[in-house]
């Protein structure tokens, strides 16, 4: 990939979570310096999450607990990537949000005409990571999808890691009901490109003043990739220098960590 735009000179900074600026609690030491080195720069720092169950209030108040100055402009969901997409696609008809009722609160506020209750008119099925399943949110979305709903999910993960191993997120719920309707969603979040564009679309920002950051080859730096812009993998998190040697997706830069990214991006 061509560099058209300085990594000094990006005017947003898209940063995934885990494995980026911490790990599980831990702040990484360099966060809060490359934070305000971006900041001098005139640079917009967004983190991004593949989440669908939590609302962007309950990230903003672990990133505050960390001492991270951020507001609700500064976290970006795959819900909220979810609503974007909904209303660029312009689509009609009310939305049956089968997730959380963090979900559903955010997908009213964004302004989508949604319901955690379907009746059987709704015309599209948006499926998140529901940590509150109930057997007859999947019986509803069957019979949606059936109706010819359109089929639309949040995150494409299968599983969600947690402290002692880890537990079924949205792609596994998909699959059951991709195995009794014989239909597949579109997944938003990352690594398709609508995640970023979504971003993109809500800051008002060229794909080439942005660059992804982030520790998973083939969640992050591949949806930087699929939305076309530049990306950093840093190898504070999942990816050795030994994993990279067999992937097909290549980053544009490859660093130690967020504190060499803080170093590379100051003026002198
Ligand atoms: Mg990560």
């Amino acid at each position: 990939m061509n560099h058209t735009v300085d990594l000094k000179d990006k005017k947003l900074f898209i940063l995934d979570m885990d494995g980026t600026i911490y790990l599980g609690n831990r702040l990484f030491d360099g966060t809060l310096q490359f934070l305000e080195t971006a900041r001098k720069n005139g640079a917009r720092c967004v983190f991004l999450t593949n989440n669908s169950s939590k609302s962007t209030k309950e990230y903003i108040e672990k990133l505050r607990k960390m001492g991270i100055e951020c507001g609700m402009d500064d976290v970006f969901t795959s819900v909220q990537a979810s609503a974007i997409y909904l209303k660029a696609n312009h689509m009609n008809g009310k939305v049956y949000a089968a997730g959380t009722k963090a979900m559903l609160n955010e997908l009213l506020e964004m302004g989508i005409d949604a319901t955690g209750r379907p009746d059987g008119n709704e015309g599209v099925v948006l499926q998140g990571f529901d940590t509150e399943l109930e057997y007859w949110k999947v019986e509803a979305a069957c019979r949606l999808i059936d109706n010819g709903a359109v089929f639309l999910a949040c995150n494409i993960d299968k599983v969600c890691p947690v402290e002692d191993g880890y537990i079924p997120d949205c792609g596994s719920i998909c699959k059951m009901i991709e195995s009794a309707t014989g239909k597949a969603p579109h997944f938003i979040g990352k690594p398709e490109a609508s995640m970023i564009e979504g971003l993109l679309m809500k800051e008002g920002i060229e794909a080439k003043y942005a660059v992804m950051v982030g520790d998973r080859l083939y969640t992050d730096i591949a949806c930087g990739v699929n939305a076309n812009v530049d990306t950093v993998l840093l190898l504070s998190g999942e990816t050795s220098l030994h994993d990279l040697e067999g992937s097909s997706v290549a980053p544009t830069y490859i660093m130690k960590d967020i504190a060499q990214l803080g170093y590379e991006i100051r003026r002198i």
